[in-house]
């Protein structure tokens, strides 16, 4: 079964159309990229996942659980707070921007939403957070504030802090393109690492080794559709749409 499940959706911000019908499936362990021009839709895709955008037409599921949806067109919003809250809880997403808190230690960054969203317990948690600081390699930050540290280790960081969620499945937009070259590798080892422990992600990139590495399904969007999809060696190796051709050829 999908952890996530997209059908036919549509999503227009006024009389902006951006995604026209577009679905996509996360198998749970299974690793997806969607690659595309600046402008194609994938933000907007990932954001419908877990429910931050409404949108006007298809079905969102997280696993088996269809979103209920109340209004039509673009007056259509979820139905079911809780139901809002469940999902959103259990995707964790990384932002290009790591978005941490500038006034929280990193330790007390990781553990905000399990204390507060998730009321878990503050000893456990701590624990948790200690483990996955670690995990990431900056287990000697805990104590650092976000602006002492370097792109990539807020970045990793942030990542730290959507697993400390224990969520069933990670979502990433474009977590190397605010990071230098050379700290965008140790990012990059983070998530291969996630990948090959089988976590179940969908990853934005700009970065085509990134998605040939770790996908299992690269998801190719132009102007809101998908215009190719499949394994990466396929859709790396023998492109079959002139636009994915003149894509990697402009990007590689
Ligand atoms: P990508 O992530 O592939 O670069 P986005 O999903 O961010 O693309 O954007 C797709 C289109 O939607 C773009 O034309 C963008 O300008 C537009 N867009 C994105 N967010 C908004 C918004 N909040 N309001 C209006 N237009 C938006
Ligand atoms: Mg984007």
């Amino acid at each position: 079964m999908p952890v996530i499940e997209i059908r036919d959706l549509h999503k227009a911000y006024g009389q902006l159309e951006v995604l026209k019908g577009v679905s996509l499936k996360a198998m749970r362990g299974g690793v997806v990229s969607l690659i595309g021009s600046s402008g194609s839709g994938k933000s907007t895709l990932l954001r419908c996942c877990n429910l931050l955008e409404d949108s006007q037409q298809g079905e969102v599921i997280f696993k088996g659980e269809e979103v209920k949806w109340r209004g039509e067109g673009l007056g259509r919003h979820p139905a079911d707070r809780a139901q809002v809250i469940r999902i959103r809880t259990n995707l964790s997403m990384v932002f290009q921007q790591f978005n941490l808190w500038s006034h929280m230690t990193i330790l007390q960054n990781v553990m905000e939403a399990p204390l507060t969203v998730l009321k878990r317990d503050r000893a456990e948690v701590e624990a948790s957070a200690r483990k996955y600081l670690e995990k990431v390699g900056i287990g000697d930050k805990c104590d650092a504030y976000p602006a002492q540290l370097s792109g990539g280790q807020q970045q990793r960081a942030a990542i730290a802090r959507g697993l400390c969620m224990e969520p069933t499945a990670l979502l990433f937009d474009e977590p190397t393109s605010a990071l230098d070259p050379e700290l965008q590798q140790e990012v990059v080892k983070v998530i291969k690492a996630l990948a090959e422990e089988h976590r179940t992600m969908i990853i934005v990139t700009h970065d085509m080794r990134l998605a040939a590495d770790v996908s299992d399904h690269v998801v190719f969007l132009h102007q809101g559709r998908i215009e190719e999809e499949g394994p990466p060696a396929e859709l790396f190796g023998n492109p079959k749409t002139e636009r994915l051709q003149q894509f990697l050829s402009a990007t590689v």
